[in-house]
């Protein structure tokens, strides 16, 4: 009988000792739960952030680029939109967007520009001059759009004023379009004045923005990428960023697509990464291009897009100098294919 008891005794001690332990054990977890919650939060975070390569130089954090912005990091349906916008599976994309605080004009591009250097190995970002023009600047946008990758454009004012419907349709693609002057002048000639390169360069943009319907980007490219000192200080002081470029297809004077394919991949494989100079006015460029992306993924290269901080705002007497030349009534921002329309032929 004092055996029963004392096993009973031993058991019911035994059961108060486990329900101890497993509360106390218990009450651990879940006391430390939110803590534990809240470190991988605190993990996660940076580890979001840290996923786009860090610029190379602190000046582009700085004053120039900014990699996507953290609140932006933040929301997964803004930063997995790129993706999810794409029907085509595995196509090359755009791997991240930076974001220029174009203030004081700053250069990008290494063949003039060393100072800010923000791209990582095997990132490229695409740019197209001289548009917009029938049939090229169609099929370079096709050719993106079919690999969901995104470009910066720099159209020729005057190109803006005859086709800016083509225009329209790079803006509503969602590419970068900023302006390449209004006639293609040489801005570094000896015949170039203050006030010529000033004017060429503030009609070329409100060109742009009259074609649009909005205001452009403030980036801009020098005609054959000579860059006037007066110029430059002119665009400094507008705060238009400057763009060169890392890379030279020579598109321009290639005798065919392949050839435009082998400059570009060549240049690239050594130089590890770049901004690629192009023109959406040739046509060997916009045969190449589909090649040329299909290249590009095969080689691991990510490409990047730049977007500007704020647009530009164009100067009133420049806009209103155009419309006047042009001829265009003020009213008339309808679409030619919404006012004249063929019905019987
Ligand atoms: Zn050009």
């Amino acid at each position: 009988m004092r055996n029963a008891v004392g096993l009973i005794l031993a058991s019911v001690v035994s059961v108060v000792v486990i329900a101890a332990v497993w509360f106390w054990t218990y009450s651990r977890v879940v006391l430390a739960a939110p803590a534990t919650v809240s470190a991988l939060q605190a993990e996660r975070l940076p580890a979001t952030l840290s996923a786009k390569p860090a610029p190379a130089s602190e000046d582009v954090a700085i004053t120039a680029a900014i990699s996507a912005q953290p609140a932006a990091a933040l929301k997964p349906a803004a930063a997995a939109q790129p993706k999810t916008a794409c029907a085509t599976p595995g196509a090359l994309g755009v791997s991240r967007v930076v974001e220029i605080d174009t203030t004081g004009g700053p250069g990008f591009g290494f063949e003039h520009f060393k100072q800010f250097d923000f791209l990582a190995d095997k990132e490229v970002v695409l740019t197209f001059d001289d548009g917009p023009w029938p049939a090229n600047t169609p099929a370079v946008l096709k050719a993106l759009a079919d690999e969901c990758t995104k470009a910066v454009f720099f159209p020729i004012g005057k190109h803006a004023t005859y086709h800016p419907e083509i225009l329209r349709q790079v803006a509503a693609a969602g590419h970068t379009v900023g302006a390449h002057t209004w006639s293609h002048a040489n801005l570094n000639s000896k015949k170039m004045t203050e006030q010529l390169a000033k004017d060429e360069i503030e009609k070329g943009f409100s060109a742009v923005k009259l074609a649009l319907g909005a205001a452009p980007s403030p980036f801009f490219r020098f005609p054959e990428l000579q860059h006037g000192p007066a110029a430059m200080a002119y665009l400094g002081t507008r705060n238009v960023a400057i763009f060169s470029c890392d890379l030279d297809s020579f598109d321009f004077r290639a005798k065919d697509a392949a050839q435009i394919v082998n400059t570009v991949m060549t240049k690239l494989d050594k130089q590890g990464k770049g901004i690629i100079l192009m023109h959406d006015f040739q046509k060997h460029t916009a045969e190449a291009l589909p090649t040329l992306l299909g290249r590009l993924k095969a080689g691991g290269y990510k490409v990047v897009q730049m977007k500007a901080k704020a647009p530009l705002e164009t100067l009133a007497e420049y806009d209103e100098a155009l419309v006047k030349d042009m001829k265009v009534p003020v009213a008339s921002t309808r679409a030619l294919g919404s006012v004249v329309q063929t019905i019987s032929q």
